[in-house]
């Protein structure tokens, strides 16, 4: 069966090169970066070629690249890392749940937190953050990119609000890393998330850029790897491949890669969107990465969607959480103002390096028929055509 994937955001495929850069850090080069003897520096120069690789796409040095596990391990070590009980928190409703969770449990343990609200472009308005400072307010964490609907959050304007109130500002970049030009020093955070897997490394593997001079205190008690401020030996290869794709990610900037992704991308919202009455794109009207399109398909279930479709051999993705057997509207869709059965009818559509041409034409030779058919089964449909 002829297969196309277009959920780039869950996770993407381990590029060629970046298998070949990890390939030998499982077997004939295989030392434990903390070892002395010739293997141990062969792995340690390995991982600090890596986080220059690193540096180099976040806009940071070296020195402030923190190897964690993923984005969520990323996510909860600045959130928990950088305030104590008593302080406060400001966060946002579209957070992803490494972030909201995490803020949850904060507060737990006596911090008080603040969710700022977006509006209908999924954008948080700068001066909610502003009015949302108090003299505590020691952390602010708003992602750059939503995973969702690729909405991009002026992150450079809410890092200037937090420095100006003396507060932390981090930033979850998962989403952003690879899509967008990332600089650490502009945005002015003290922190900022990102996670291979979502930019062609494998899963398990991430980074937190702290800025020079952050006191941060760490999740896990043990060696004195990375400074201090995560103990645990390191996965040699993971870092070692996420040096690769970061290193591949700023070349394929400066070829031009992103403006092709985004034509791609806009190809396939406007096809589907001048074949599908009753449908719209999620976040239109706000900057987002090149990517991303999530669209709600009006009067049909984005699950049913999805399995259609992937019987079909199209593989994409609701925005939708499944918690306790029921499927939960999307939080990030309800916060952006849709009606719980707008949410249910949104799917994603989100593009790789390895997105062609040819995925795009096969998308957009499935997506209107499928979305008819369904349509043509669904009771409110039919309800509603009657009526109208
Ligand atoms: N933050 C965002 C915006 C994400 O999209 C994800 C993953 O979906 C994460 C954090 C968690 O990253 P990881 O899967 O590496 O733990």
């Amino acid at each position: 069966m002829h297969r196309v994937y277009l959920d780039n955001n869950a996770t993407t495929p381990v590029l060629p090169e970046v298998f070949e850069a990890m390939r030998p850090w499982f077997g004939e080069r295989f030392g434990n970066a903390s070892s002395i003897h010739h293997h141990g520096q062969d792995t340690r120069a390995a991982v600090e070629s890596a986080r220059e690789s690193v540096a180099e796409l976040l806009g940071c040095n070296a020195p402030e690249v923190v190897f964690t596990s993923g984005g969520t391990e990323s996510d909860n070590l600045a959130i928990a890392g950088l305030v104590a009980a008593g302080d406060h928190v400001i966060t946002s409703g579209i957070e992803h749940h490494a972030v909201l969770h995490a803020a949850k449990h904060l507060e737990e343990l006596g911090c008080e937190v603040t969710v700022l609200p977006v509006d209908g472009r999924g954008l948080i308005d700068p001066s909610d953050v502003r009015r949302a400072l108090r003299p505590k307010t020691k952390l602010i964490s708003v992602m750059m990119a939503n995973n969702e609907t690729g909405v991009l959050q002026l992150a450079e304007e809410i890092g200037k609000l937090a420095a100006e109130a003396g507060a932390h500002f981090h930033t979850d970049a998962v989403q952003a890393a690879g899509k967008v030009a990332l600089d650490a020093k502009r945005i002015a955070c003290q922190a900022l998330s990102i996670s291979g897997h979502k930019m062609h490394a494998p899963q398990g593997v991430g980074a937190l850029y702290v800025k020079k001079g952050t006191r941060l205190t760490p999740l896990f008690y043990g060696g004195r790897h990375e400074r201090s401020r995560r103990a645990g030996t390191e996965n040699v290869p993971g870092i070692v491949a996420l040096g690769k794709a970061a290193e591949m990610a700023k070349q394929a900037f400066d070829r031009g890669g992103q403006e092709r992704m985004s034509a791609m991308r806009d190809r396939l919202e406007q096809g589907i969107l001048a074949q599908v009455g009753e449908a719209g794109v999620n976040g239109d009207g706000a900057p987002r990465v090149p990517n991303t399109s999530n669209i709600h398909f009006d009067h049909i279930e984005g699950e049913a969607l999805v399995i259609a479709l992937d019987l079909k051999g199209l593989a994409v993705s609701t925005g939708a959480a499944c918690s306790s057997g029921a499927m939960e509207p999307s939080h990030v869709l309800l916060a952006m103002g849709l009606k719980p059965e707008r949410a249910r009818a949104s799917i994603r559509f989100s593009l790789g390096k390895q997105t062609t041409e040819e995925d795009i034409d096969f998308a957009l030779s499935i997506v209107p028929e499928t979305v008819a058919r369904l349509r043509s089964i669904s009771p409110r449909y039919n309800k509603q055509v009657v009526s109208t």
